[in-house]
């Protein structure tokens, strides 16, 4: 199946970057949010991105205005109507995401794939809300995705063979490396990524080191480009509960009991990078670097 225009719900941190990326590398994309200022937001955020790419050599100045042109923005879903793939990319709630792709489901032609860019929520479950669920999988994008080589493909209990292998083509044709992952809890990148953090913060909770003295442990000894205290800082310590929750309610295994410690910071609003306060304190909005 060939994919030519591709609608992008959601214009935050993450549709940004998939709009992006899927516009420089030649689809029609119309990125549509119900907040107008997101979608402004996000036309500049992508120039600025666009504008990083000419600087590494990537793209030239041709290429840019070509990639903007391509970017279509709405308030409105109906423009999905003319799309043959929809990637989800709005905030991380489940009764939110199954009611928009509902409607998206009813906007859409029978051939348009649905996919959604979900950290941790069943896919299976979503696709089982739509009319279409041999046409609906996960395609996980890493933060910052125009950056970011991985996408994690993730099939749902009735995702076809030829929907995965679709989407399998078009992530490459991004030039990202796509894996193949079953849909279990957390996926991949979040069930090694998450319990690390877990227990980094366990290790904080237990007074066995510092903040600092954690975090070095991973980067001067593992070269992990940085520690697991200021990765969920950027990450954004609701988002670590949330997905320790979701690995904790979908395993059923006291493992991954999220820490007493995560569970305080955000009951007192300590979220991290975006409230200022996390395992760090932080003067200004942060550049946003998290892979989860
Ligand atoms: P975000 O908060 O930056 O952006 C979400 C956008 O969705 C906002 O612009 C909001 O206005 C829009 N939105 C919310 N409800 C809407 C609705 N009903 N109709 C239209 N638009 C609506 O969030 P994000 O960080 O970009 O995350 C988006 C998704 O990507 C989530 O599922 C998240 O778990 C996943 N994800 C995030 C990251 C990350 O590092 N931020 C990485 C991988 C996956």
């Amino acid at each position: 199946m060939t994919i030519k225009t591709v609608g992008v719900l959601g214009a935050g941190t993450m549709g940004s970057g998939i709009a992006q990326v899927f516009a420089r590398n030649g689809y029609e994309v119309h990125l549509v949010d119900n907040q107008p200022s997101h979608l402004q937001k996000s036309v500049g955020k992508i120039q600025k991105g666009l504008d990083k790419c000419i600087a590494r050599g990537m793209i030239d100045e041709e290429r840019k205005l070509a990639s903007i042109e391509r970017i279509h923005t709405s308030p409105r879903m109906e423009v999905f109507a003319e799309c043959d793939l929809v990637v989800e990319a709005v905030t991380e709630e489940e009764p939110t995401k199954i009611a928009l792709f509902q409607s998206i489901d009813r906007i859409c032609p029978e051939h348009t794939i649905l996919a959604s860019n979900t950290s941790a929520i069943s896919l299976t479950r979503m696709a089982a809300a739509t009319k279409r669920p041999d046409r609906f999988m996960g395609m996980h994008f890493m933060n910052p995705v125009p950056i970011m080589e991985l996408v994690e493909l993730i099939r749902g209990l009735q995702t076809s063979d030829e929907t995965f292998n679709t989407l399998h083509e078009v992530s490459k044709t991004l030039n990202k490396t796509p894996v193949s992952v079953k849909d279990y809890p957390g996926f991949v990148s979040n069930r090694l990524l998450m319990p690390m953090i877990n227990e980094a913060i366990y290790t904080l909770y237990e007074g066995v080191a510092s903040a600092e003295d954690i975090d070095a442990v991973m980067t001067l000894g593992m070269n992990h480009p940085m520690g697991p205290l200021k990765l969920a800082d950027v990450i954004g310590l609701d988002t670590c509960l949330f997905i320790m929750n979701v690995l904790h309610d979908g395993f059923k295994d006291s493992k991954y009991r999220p820490c007493p410690l995560l569970q305080q910071m955000v009951d007192a609003g300590l979220l991290g990078k975006k409230s200022g306060e996390g395992f760090y304190t932080y003067e200004a909005e942060p550049e946003n670097i998290a892979t989860f």
